[in-house]
């Protein structure tokens, strides 16, 4: 009887000890492993400024200007257009930020040109000229405004971005909705009364390229 406690004791203490030196090898050898990672904060910034340093492009990239990058991204969002009689697009901006988008198209749900043709009025114009306009489709520009007053977002004191001269419509609408700058990839043929209520209602108004945007369909 005793033999068999003093063995139950001597096991007792030898699985105690033995847990005891496994539970500190396994700390050790974490230990070892967080000194392995460098946290010499010297010793890091000389890894990075040495990266860096390689990265460094012979040619200095030029980096876009605000009105480059905007003006690309009208040529995007116009890829959505469904008439091509004027696939084009509007970027409406504030402090270098997206507002809101527009193209145009047909109203939402109804039936596009791409699909059933387009809708032709004739338009006589002041010097007695007759052209035909398609007239199913909202402009970028009106659904740029109507998509921030669909959800709520002031564009009062914003820059529109456009692909050529807002027509006189458009531009009676960005008057009114508070927009302050207008910047046009390019000038347009008939554009005369828009330049005149822009100038009229002190609007900031640039033209990027000024060459005038060719409109053959008409
Ligand atoms: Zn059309
Ligand atoms: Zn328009």
């Amino acid at each position: 009887m005793e033999i068999i406690i003093l063995v139950s004791i001597l096991l007792f203490f030898v699985i105690v000890l033995g847990s005891i030196w496994w539970f500190n090898q396994k700390i050790k050898k974490l230990t070892e492993r967080r000194v392995s990672i460098p946290i010499n904060p010297d010793e890091k910034k000389e890894q990075l400024d040495t990266i860096h340093a390689n990265e460094v492009p012979e040619e200095p990239y030029i980096r876009w200007t605000w009105d480059e990058y905007f003006i690309e991204l009208v040529q995007v969002v116009g890829g959505r257009s469904t008439c091509d009689r004027g696939r084009s697009g509007a970027v409406i901006t504030k402090n270098n930020r997206i507002l809101s988008t527009g193209y145009v198209g047909s109203p939402a749900g109804l039936e596009h040109c791409d699909d059933i043709g387009h809708e032709f009025k004739k338009t006589v114009h002041g010097d007695g000229k007759i052209s035909n306009h398609c007239v199913r489709t909202a402009h970028a520009e009106q659904n740029a405004i109507v998509q921030a007053a669909r959800y709520g977002i002031v564009i009062d004191g914003s820059t529109l971005y456009c692909n050529m001269v807002p027509c006189y419509i458009c531009a009676k609408l960005i008057i009114n909705a508070g927009i302050k700058r207008v910047v046009a990839r390019k000038d347009y043929h008939a554009a005369d009364d828009t330049k005149r209520v822009f100038e009229e209602a002190s609007i900031d108004f640039e033209i990027l390229d000024k060459s005038v945007e060719e409109y053959g369909k008409q």
